[in-house]
């Protein structure tokens, strides 16, 4: 089986961003994967010498009715059918309640989980990401998905049991 990663966290944080980093090279777009929805977005990724199914999540723009609704259901929708969460948080704008909540989520869960602290470019990263431990995740791993830093060291830790 080809394992799954998806990417949850609350809007903004540079999911999508990850997302088309991870499977643009090719045409990557999965049209057939079980359960498959609009509200989520399956791509076929290859790095680091895996080949893995990766989830996007948050296709709404925080306008519709009952958005915080709809985004949990998707994101634990989504976090049911992974092998490997990506939890995305942004380094920048520091810890929010909308993390807290996907993080106790997660933790009751049970899920493999490794928290990402993106878009640590141009900032001090060790700092900026000091909070984020209290989400009782474990490990801060430090990305920039727009520049590409810490993405190939990222999948090669989640993806080293499969
Ligand atoms: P999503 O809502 O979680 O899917 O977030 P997006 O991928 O749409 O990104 C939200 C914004 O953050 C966009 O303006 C991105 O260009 C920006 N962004 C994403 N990754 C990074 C990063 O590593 N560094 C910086 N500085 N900005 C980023
Ligand atoms: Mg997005």
């Amino acid at each position: 089986m080809i394992p799954v990663v998806a990417l949850v966290g609350r809007p903004n944080v540079g999911k999508s961003t990850l997302f088309n980093r991870l499977t643009r090279t090719r045409d990557a777009l999965v049209a057939d994967f079980p359960g498959l929805t609009r509200d989520r977005k399956y791509g076929r990724a290859f790095l680091a010498g895996y080949e893995f199914i990766v989830v996007d999540t948050g296709g709404i723009d925080g306008t519709e009715e009952g958005i915080e609704t709809k985004m949990a259901e998707q994101s634990l929708a989504a976090i049911e059918e992974a092998d490997v969460v990506l939890f995305m948080v942004d380094a920048r704008a520091g810890l929010t309640a909308a993390d807290q909540a996907l993080a106790d989520h997660l933790r009751v869960r049970d899920k493999t989980t490794f928290l990402v602290a993106n878009k640590v470019d141009g900032i001090d990263g060790d700092s900026a990401i000091a909070e984020f431990w209290g989400l009782g995740i474990g490990n801060v791993y430090q990305m920039a998905a727009s520049q590409g830093r810490g993405v190939t060291s990222m999948i090669d830790q989640a993806l080293a049991p499969y």
